[in-house]
């Protein structure tokens, strides 16, 4: 029913995030379950391996991709080195993808931000033969390391290093010891050399030949094709992804924010579509005019344009989108080659939120767009804040600063009317539709209707506040029909009945009161 449900036309879009959350988490909660009860069929000696033929090489480099974005996120450089482009070996490849997973979530989990992990991969000879062997993986992190005392029990069953969980992420403990059991199903090794502070690497070593395989092993009697394999090994991979982030709350949650980037050099364009495509949609136009369009089109988070460009300049461009209702809501970095205090000035006057020179930092790039985002969203809150419980004293500067004065104004005004909805906002205002929708949702954070309704109870809050007067004349106020119903959305907005909250006033009056 879960996939079904997914897969349903008519479920919204955000319910459905959420769905694939709990199929991830189901998913990975299976996972956990076979691999305790492998514990017990490794026990009693019944744990028989699927093997088939397998490219390790390309196997390995699919497990690292489902690594990439998370890399990015936290700026760790993830390396896969291999000198082979084929490395064929007999394997269970569900247990092996389960074992290099986890030795990479590991090192990720152990590591700091801006950090390397590397993973590399070569053929072996043991010693005093001349054929190639075996192949050794190596995991390598630069992370906190492992005590020596501990070391010899990492691989045991539930144990976890103390201390080590600093960073909040969910583990059980059984990682390394599956592993173990896997690898050594597999007739290899797993072994690990640490240095606290410094880093930690792991090495697993399997062997090349599959006589060198031990008896207890079933060859696969479904062998499948190498597309129902690669669909296999992503759906692994994206039951395990669920545990990588901050454990069993998978942070997909967290909607992409996006970005528009207008640069007329195709190098440098790409090199930002390229740094800034992990944490965000990006959406890439070379000159201004058609910046301009995508705009308006896809009402990114954010913008990045060069100043410096055919057809239509950065400041034009900046200056076009502060002036557009439709867009200037969104922050404007400028970037150019231009060092003149004269060119600063210029920027800023038509409205530019950020001025960076080339050649510039892309650390710093990267921090400004964060900080305008974040500070995005603060103005986003108090925006609603303060223009509801003080509408007079705002001084409206900027466009949008107009557009919510004018709106709280025609909200304020037909605020006792039930009836009153999007279809009077719209004609009120004498803008569309769409504009109304786009710059609510952009500086409040709400979609128009429970905008309206959160002014609504606010306002009933101050009345019941300054006025004393009766619930069910408030709700009458502030149009609600329904006193009860009033009562319901206010309890969920303030977290107490209007009664209680008109009482708890009164109590601090009179608090006042008897200190004074
Ligand atoms: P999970 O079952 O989700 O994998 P886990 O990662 O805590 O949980 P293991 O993978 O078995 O469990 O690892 C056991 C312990 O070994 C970890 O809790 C950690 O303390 C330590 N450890 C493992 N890998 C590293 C590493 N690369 N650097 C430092 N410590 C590590
Ligand atoms: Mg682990």
């Amino acid at each position: 029913p879960l996939q079904d449900l997914i897969n349903n036309k008519k479920i919204d879009s955000n319910i459905k995030k959420d769905l694939t959350i709990i199929q991830r988490n189901v998913d990975r909660l299976l996972q956990l379950v076979n691999q305790l009860l492998d514990f017990r069929k490794i026990d009693s000696g019944e744990l028989k391996l699927k093997i088939t033929q397998t490219n390790l090489i390309e196997l390995l480099s699919e497990i690292c991709s489902s690594f990439e974005q998370y890399a990015t996120s936290r700026n760790i450089s993830l390396q896969y080195l291999h000198k082979d482009e084929e490395i064929i070996l007999w394997l269970d490849r569900e247990k092996i993808i389960t074992v290099f997973f986890n030795l990479i979530s590991n090192a990720f989990k152990y590591s700091p931000d801006n950090s390397t992990i590397t993973i590399e991969i070569e053929r072996k000879t043991t010693e005093g033969k001349d054929v190639d062997s075996y192949v050794e993986v190596r995991v390598i992190d630069e992370g906190i390391g492992i005590e020596k005392e501990y070391l010899q029990h990492i691989f045991d069953r539930f144990y976890q290093v103390q201390g080590h969980h600093q960073r909040g992420k969910a583990g059980t403990g059984i990682g390394l010891a599956i592993s173990k059991e896997y690898i050594e199903a597999h007739s290899g090794t797993i072994t690990v050399e640490s240095v606290p502070g410094q880093g930690s690497t792991f090495i697993v070593s399997l062997p090349l030949r599959k006589e060198q395989l031990s008896d207890f092993i079933e060859l696969s009697s479904d062998s499948l094709s190498e597309k129902e394999n690669k669909e296999a090994t992503a759906q692994l991979l994206n039951a395990l992804s669920a545990t990588i982030e901050s454990g069993w709350s998978a942070t997909s949650n967290e909607v992409k924010k996006s970005m528009l980037i207008i640069e007329d050099n195709t190098d440098l364009l790409h090199y930002l579509a390229n740094r800034f495509s992990g944490k965000y949609h990006v959406t890439v136009a070379d000159n201004g005019m058609r910046g301009f369009q995508l705009a308006i089109e896809k009402n990114p988070d954010i913008i990045i344009t060069d100043i410096m460009m055919p057809d239509m300049d950065g400041i034009t461009l900046c200056k076009k989108l502060k002036n557009d209702l439709r867009t200037s809501h969104i922050p404007v970095i400028i970037l150019t080659a231009r060092t003149t205090e004269e060119s600063n000035l210029e920027g800023l006057e038509a409205g530019a939120d950020v001025y960076i020179q080339k050649p510039f930092n892309f650390e710093i790039l990267k921090a400004q767009v964060k900080s305008l985002i974040d500070s995005r969203e603060k103005i986003r809150i108090n925006f609603t804040k303060n223009i509801i419980l003080q509408p007079k004293e705002i001084v409206a500067t900027s466009l949008d600063e107009r557009f919510m004065m004018k709106l709280m104004e025609v909200i304020e005004k037909n605020i006792a009317n039930p009836e009153f909805g999007i279809k009077d906002l719209t004609d009120e205002m004498n803008m569309s539709h769409s504009v109304i929708f786009r710059k609510v949702k952009a500086l409040t954070g709400s979609n128009v209707i429970e905008f309206i309704r959160s002014v609504r109870l606010k306002k009933a809050a101050q009345l019941l506040q300054k006025q004393k007067l009766p619930v069910s004349e408030v709700s009458l106020m502030v149009g609600f029909n329904d006193a009860k119903y009033f009562s319901k959305c206010f309890i969920k907005e303030f977290g107490v009945s209007p009664r209680e909250y008109a009482k708890g006033i009164m109590n601090e009056n009179q608090l006042e009161e008897e200190q004074e």
